[in-house]
């Protein structure tokens, strides 16, 4: 019988993208890694490209995200349990993630072998990330949230001694015991409150002094992530005010802290990862820092979450536009490759031209952080977090969108991976300083810091010197910040423009003329514009694309 309606047979569809070595195969990384003085790691970010890019890899991230956590606040018999259940492909990627270093990698010269601070640790350990955010976004969280309480906990001598070497070890321990019978613990935090989260300063949480020196924290907390963490870093009002706590899930004799949770947020994307809703119901909590200055406190915490926030979205952004290009090179219309056609190449292009950005500013922001001994390189780090947490987070999400649309039909749907990175590119943007605020701050900088502000404008001035349409980007970003009266209202525009130039002047530097080209022509110089695709038609787009193709046999 002839099979001439026969349905069961596939052509035009693109192999699937899967068994690649996500560090080799990226060229804006390896590039970026080397730039920034990482070079020597390699050997070990080649295995851990390999195990992200994996099938294996893949499947966990479905099921961990296909599977989401489950809270059960009470047994059958109405004892309380507070505890969150995850699917085992969560724990797998948590263990894969946590030997690799990603929740303390930054901080390994304070362990057993001591010596002298990694150089490159920070830039190595961004790269990290930036695999395991394209593995799988959701269990980032508390990897994040760990390597950055690690200033924090510094600030208390026995709270550090107690807690380090288990923050330090590599080994993920997801058991529901006192953390010091732990082969290794993570770490959540506690801010955020319903009537505010930017806003902590309007915290209700109640932290009252006992006779043993410590606190017992009261109140409701709107967002508590990675619930089942050893301990959270969290703000309550003390008589001297807000004042910044660390308190465990178990305490010094054994018992269960007094962490009730309430429910589990039902969240647009982040799905392998839990954040709940929780009481304080008399806690108990260790003081961290000076009564009164919970957010000089936290503040070092944020500041390495915002460094992530920026990694992550980049991976993200990386992993869309990876997908996008092999589909293209696969998927024909009319008979030809859609990687071939012009529109469709601009289209590939120019997403590319933002993923090299975004891979040039958040490793040298990386850097900057290795570096923090030198004023410049401080200086970097604080005007450039912001600025870099702000662009990157807020242009990935629409980034993302456009490579789904590469896709087709199929990029909408969730058996292909781009759903999940679309789903998860907003939350970026949203937590650990939402995009005004993160505005906000560069303002600060501005107003309050002019030698912080005034070392990295300098540098920028140099790098921009020698290309005539850098620098006159930067004499327009320089007009608006010598009108002070203007700066409120241009907080955004002023953000975004030191975002574009401190790329641009990278990518120029790195020497690749193909990209720095196109990207300085359309971003700096071109007209404005607000969707992908335009005004690069007499650029080297094949040159461009070559450097975003993911190659299967690196
Ligand atoms: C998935 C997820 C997980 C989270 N996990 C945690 C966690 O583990 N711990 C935790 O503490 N929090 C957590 N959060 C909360 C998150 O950090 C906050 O939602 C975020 O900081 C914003 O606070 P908010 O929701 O109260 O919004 P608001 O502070 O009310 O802000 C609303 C909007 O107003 C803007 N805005 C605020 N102030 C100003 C101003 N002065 N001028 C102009 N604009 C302003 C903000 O940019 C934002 O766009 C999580 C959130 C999400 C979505």
């Amino acid at each position: 019988m002839s099979d001439r309606f026969a349905t069961d047979a596939v052509s035009n569809q693109a192999p699937p993208l899967t068994d690649v070595n996500l560090y080799a195969a990226d060229v804006a990384l390896t590039d970026a890694v080397t730039r920034e003085g990482a070079g020597a790691s390699a050997r070990t970010l080649n295995a851990f490209g390999l195990t992200a890019g994996s099938e294996e890899a893949r499947e966990l991230a479905a099921l961990a995200n296909h599977h989401p956590p489950e809270l059960a606040t009470h047994d059958r018999h109405g004892r309380r349990l507070d505890l969150v259940t995850y699917h085992p492909a969560y724990h797998d990627l948590m263990r894969l993630s946590c030997a690799e270093g990603l929740a303390n990698s930054t901080w390994a010269h304070l362990g057993p072998a001591g010596g002298a601070p990694d150089k490159a640790a920070h830039v190595t350990r961004a790269a990290n990330l930036y695999l395991a955010a394209q593995m799988e976004p959701g269990h980032c969280c508390p990897l994040t949230m760990t390597n950055a309480a690690v200033p924090v906990l510094l600030k208390n001598e026995s709270l550090a001694r107690d807690w380090l070497p288990l923050v330090l070890s590599r080994t993920y321990d997801p058991s529901f015991e006192p953390a010091a019978g732990k082969a290794g613990v993570t770490l959540g935090m506690g801010l955020t409150e319903k009537q505010g989260g930017t806003d902590v300063r309007a915290n209700t949480t109640r932290a009252t002094r006992t006779a043993d020196g410590l606190y017992t924290l009261t109140g409701h907390k709107w967002f508590l992530s990675a619930p089942m963490s050893d301990a959270f870093l969290i703000l309550a009002q003390s008589d001297a005010g807000l004042s910044l706590f660390l308190v465990p899930r178990f305490l010094p004799d054994e018992s269960v802290n007094a962490l009730h949770f309430q429910r589990l947020k039902n969240k647009l994307g982040n799905r392998a990862n839990a954040s709940t809703e929780v009481e304080l119901h008399a806690a108990t909590g260790w003081l961290i820092g000076e009564e009164g200055r919970g957010v000089a406190s936290i503040v070092d915490m944020l500041t390495y979450c915002r460094l992530d926030c920026a990694i992550s979205s980049a991976g993200l952004m990386r992993s869309s536009v990876a997908y996008a290009v092999h589909h293209a090179e696969h998927r024909h219309a009319g008979g030809r490759a859609l990687v071939n056609e012009p529109l469709m190449q601009q289209v590939l292009a120019d997403l590319t031209l933002d993923v090299e950005a975004a891979v040039a500013l958040s490793f040298r922001l990386a850097r900057s952080f290795d570096r923090a001994r030198d004023p410049r390189a401080a200086a970097w780090r604080r005007l450039m977090t912001p600025v870099t947490k702000y662009w990157i987070t807020k242009i990935a999400p629409a980034l993302i969108a456009e490579a789904m649309e590469c896709l087709g039909g199929n990029g909408f749907v969730e058996d292909w991976p781009i759903a999940l990175l679309y789903r998860e590119a907003p939350v970026n943007a949203i937590w650990e300083g939402s995009g005004n605020v993160m505005a906000l701050d560069v303002l600060r900088v501005l107003q309050k810091e002019p030698d912080v502000a005034e070392l990295v404008t300098d540098e920028l001035r140099a790098a921009c010197a020698g290309d005539a349409v850098l620098t006159a980007g930067f004499t327009r970003l320089e007009a608006v910040l010598h009108e002070p009266r203007l700066l409120d209202g241009r907080a955004r525009q002023l953000v975004e423009a030191f975002a574009k130039l401190a790329a641009g002047a990278i990518l120029r530097a790195q020497g690749n003329a193909a990209i720095a080209d196109a990207f300085i022509a359309t971003r700096i110089g071109g007209s404005a514009r607000s969707t992908y695709g335009q005004g690069l038609d007499s650029f080297d787009l094949k040159a461009i694309l070559a450097r975003a193709t993911p190659n299967r046999q690196a």
